[in-house]
């Protein structure tokens, strides 16, 4: 049996939908909220902090309160100036931990230079941590333990899954390798028993490493840098960067076009991982509740 084993017999990669993706998992969101609010009177709660105005960061708080509104969460936004202390940040985030109505706690990144996001991280408490970063969840992960998980890769988890892309003893390589994608992609790709390789800017000859394999994904934030040449034959190439270009389009890493004749999956920007972030926010945030809520654990 031949490694690459996903191409099929058209030119033409199948283009995963992150939007039906993403639907799907709101609406299986939206039907346990309701039955977790009809056995145990639960609405889950999601508080998100954003600290300035940046605009970009307005704009994703903005698509997470829809989103709340669309699963039927309660939904609060708290907003700090740009100079708010690290302090006053600090009270906000300690009485988010105490309030009861509140299952999720997500602070915007980035933060304003006087504030340190690690210190922020840390203080939320770990299972209201719907972003996954605080380090008892990332170090749950790591050993292998029930937690909340990073929402970019837990989606892009989603996305295989639920395209029925195979990932038991593939070949996975991931170009990328910060604490928000790159490495927990790796860790979740290896749970599932891929052969991973993570790869950065000191990576040596990266098309060769690339070319390796049968599921790529691209987290680099470097517009178009994954051409053709890089990818296998037969390839699922999932596509997290985000960059937008001084003409305001909104582009990934991958060369979609030249890329989407060579694999057999590929996922578009826009309409692919990012909003499968933002579903897996959601889910996360039910998860927070239901744990709250009883003796079952997030997963
Ligand atoms: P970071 O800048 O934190 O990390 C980028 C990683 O890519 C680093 O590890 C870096 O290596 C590596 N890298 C950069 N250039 C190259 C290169 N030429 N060759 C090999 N490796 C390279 O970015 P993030 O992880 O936060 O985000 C990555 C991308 O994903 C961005 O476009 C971001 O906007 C997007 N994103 C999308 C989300 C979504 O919902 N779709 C959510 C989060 C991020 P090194 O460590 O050596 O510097």
């Amino acid at each position: 049996m031949g490694i690459f084993i996903y191409r099929d017999v058209a030119n033409m990669a199948t283009i995963i939908d992150g939007r039906k993706i993403a639907q799907d998992i709101r609406r299986d969101v939206k039907e346990t909220a309701r039955i977790l609010k009809d056995s145990k009177g639960i609405v889950p709660g999601l508080a998100v902090v954003l600290v300035g105005d940046d605009p970009a960061s307005a704009m994703y708080v903005r698509g997470k309160r829809n989103d709340c509104e669309d699963v039927g969460f309660l939904s609060r936004q708290y907003d700090l100036s740009g100079d708010a202390d690290e302090k006053a940040l600090l009270e906000l985030v300690h009485e988010l931990n105490r309030d009861a109505a509140i299952h999720g706690i997500l602070v915007q990144l980035p933060l304003p230079r006087q504030i340190r996001s690690e210190i922020i991280i840390e203080s939320i408490a770990p299972h209201k941590d719907v972003d996954g970063f605080h380090p008892i969840n990332i170090g749950r992960l790591v050993a292998g333990q029930p937690a909340l998980r990073p929402c970019t890769p837990a989606g892009v988890m989603e996305m295989l899954d639920r395209t029925g892309i195979p990932i038991e003893g593939k070949e996975a390589v991931i170009v990328g390798r910060s604490n928000i994608v790159g490495k927990p992609m790796a860790l979740m790709l290896l749970a599932r028993h891929a052969t991973v390789t993570i790869c950065h800017t000191r990576t040596r000859n990266l098309p060769e490493v690339t070319r390796r394999a049968e599921i790529l994904v691209a987290a680099a934030g470097k517009p178009g840098m994954i051409t053709a040449t890089m990818v296998h034959e037969g390839a699922a190439v999932i596509d997290v960067g985000m960059n937008r270009l001084p003409d305001g389009k909104l582009v990934g890493d991958v060369c979609f076009e030249e890329v989407a004749r060579k694999a057999s999956y590929i996922s578009p920007v826009p309409g692919g991982v990012g909003l499968m972030t933002r579903a897996m926010l959601m889910k996360n945030t039910l998860q927070a509740a239901a744990y709250l809520s009883g003796p079952m654990h997030p997963e």
